[in-house]
């Protein structure tokens, strides 16, 4: 092994954050490394809904199909009560529009998501490195110095960019002495993936709803054969977690002795915490995923917010290690600090209906309606603004070719580039666009008919308008015909300077 090495970017940690920022920089051609000190990949369910945002995300990283195929949707939940049970769906399904295809949060364990996405990162022709932990680094004006540990050697790892993916007790937001401001909340809770027999699986199942204390959980895993336990636990108390200790618990709250529990394939007892870091970013050093954020798992936005912090932060690391301004990266703060603050209260809020025995989930949980609007990057240059706002998610469109052959936005979106949408006309197509900007028009004469309509109700602009969308799905900038100066300076912020 060499002792000394480099690499442009050095990704502490292989969790959904970590995995999700290398099968980006895989598919934009960076030079990174992603190195994890666990000896093997992780098997516990904790975060098993993916929202629909990140199914958005998965698409268009190439794994959607895969994970689909794997999991299932949230079956409805049982409540028991003192002779009876309801079946009510705590998941609010809305109607699938044109605008946005996913209506549900799909089921997945977290360990199988992450399968999926070292598979994908494996034919894409990387791996990531178990066993290698990273105990040191300091940083100057042009690269970091990471020393990490592999078994009894070490190796000290050159990068220009170091990426801190490596979760709640982060090593890397320490070692920078970035705080990790908020609480601690009272009380803890008991997750286990339990293989069991005496339940059905076509529903979840929940007793005691509105005790606090009492209550508990089990969710069919999708994927698996397993269920998914979930219970308060008193604080300081000793938990057996062991098959006979868990289906002593749930004959205790249930009153149920038909329930068997075989084996325990993980567990944890956790404490719960609301805090933020006060920086994403340190020179040359960032900070994604639960290294930034931690909050309750009620509401199942900590798996979702980290694989979204890492699609935010991609291509932005790729445009500057290739050129672009280096305050690009600032960017990535000010977009997902505030979002990060924004979960937090949302998760909190579940958190407190939880208790009163309110599980329903609505649209407020999907991550659809985040977006950037006070972004540096968001730029809209109308008098008259329109129902999508600058730094919204770009909404997806079935709309037609030339040829009448069927074709959505999100499929034009698909990949690493931005997509300029000129409307009414080929505007666009005169401009000169930097590198890895893919341009169509829409419009009666233009390469896409928006044939029903669809772009148009989503977009709200006007004939001559430009709508710049991100590499991530969403809108950049919106400018009006005329202003194309404009645009050239807003590609100034974002890409590479070609007389450089
Ligand atoms: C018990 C529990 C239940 C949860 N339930 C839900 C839920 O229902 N819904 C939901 O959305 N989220 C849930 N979460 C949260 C979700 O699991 C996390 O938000 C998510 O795992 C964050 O991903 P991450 O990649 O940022 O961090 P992690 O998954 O924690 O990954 C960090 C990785 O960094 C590695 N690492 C750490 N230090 C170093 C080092 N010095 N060198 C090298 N590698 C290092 C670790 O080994 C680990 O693999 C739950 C979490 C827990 C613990």
């Amino acid at each position: 092994m060499r002792d000394v090495s480099s690499t442009d970017v050095l990704i502490c940690g292989a969790g959904a954050a970590g995995l999700t920022l290398a099968v980006d920089l895989a598919r934009r051609g960076i030079n990174f490394r992603l190195i994890d000190q666990a000896a093997e990949p992780f098997r516990g369910s904790r975060g098993k809904g993916i929202q629909p945002r990140s199914l958005e995300v998965f698409d268009d990283l190439g794994v959607l199909e895969r994970m689909a195929a794997m999991g299932g949707p949230y079956p409805p939940f049982r409540n028991y009560r003192d002779t009876d049970y309801e079946d009510t769906d705590f998941v609010e399904t809305r109607p699938l529009t044109p605008a946005e295809p996913f209506a549900r949060p799909l089921m997945l364990p977290q360990y199988l998501t992450e399968g999926v996405l070292r598979d994908r990162l494996a034919s894409l022709g990387h791996r990531v490195e178990f066993g290698s932990e990273l105990v040191a680094l300091v940083q100057d004006r042009q690269s970091v110095s990471a020393k990490v540990e592999i078994g009894d050697a070490v190796e000290t790892v050159h990068a220009r960019v170091l990426i801190g993916a490596d979760g709640g007790h982060s090593f890397v937001r320490r070692a920078l002495d970035i705080g990790f401001g908020g609480e601690t909340l009272p009380g803890r809770g008991l997750v286990a993936d339990v293989s069991l027999d005496g339940l059905g699986r076509e529903t979840s199942h929940r007793w005691n709803a509105g005790r606090p204390f009492e209550q508990i959980l089990l969710f069919p895993l999708a994927g698996t054969g397993l269920f998914q336990f979930q219970a308060p636990v008193p604080a300081q108390s000793e938990v057996d977690v062991s098959p006979q200790g868990l289906q002593r618990l749930i004959a205790e709250r249930s009153g149920r002795s038909d329930i068997h529990v075989h084996s325990v394939q993980w567990s944890s007892v956790f404490g719960m915490n609301m805090r933020v870091a006060d920086h994403y970013r340190a020179g040359r050093v960032l900070l994604v995923g639960d290294a930034a954020h931690v909050h309750p798992p009620t509401g199942g936005q900590g798996l979702n917010t980290s694989i979204q912090d890492a699609y935010n932060v991609g291509w932005k690391i790729a445009a500057v290690l290739r050129g672009a301004p280096d305050g690009l990266l600032d960017s990535y703060e000010a977009e997902r600090r505030p979002v990060a603050l924004s979960v937090l209260e949302l998760t909190l809020a579940f958190l407190r209906a939880a208790q009163r025995g309110d599980m329903r989930r609505g649209r407020e949980a999907h991550e659809m309606d985040l977006g950037y609007f006070n972004s540096p990057l968001s730029f809209d240059g109308r008098a008259t603004k329109g129902k999508l706002r600058a730094g919204a998610r770009a909404p997806d469109a079935p709309c037609h070719r030339a040829d009448g052959s069927a074709i959505r936005l999100f499929e034009i979106f698909r990949g690493p580039h931005w997509t300029l949408i000129a409307t009414g006309g080929d505007g666009s197509k005169q401009m000169s666009l930097p590198d890895g900007i893919r341009s169509i028009a829409i419009g009666p004469n233009s390469d896409v008919h928006d044939t029903d309509g669809n772009f148009r109700e989503a977009y709200d602009v006007s004939a001559g308008d430009c709508v710049l969308v991100r590499p991530d799905g969403y809108v950049g900038a919106i400018v009006p015909a005329g202003q194309e100066p404009a645009l050239q300076k807003y590609f100034a912020q974002v890409f590479p300077n070609p007389a450089k």
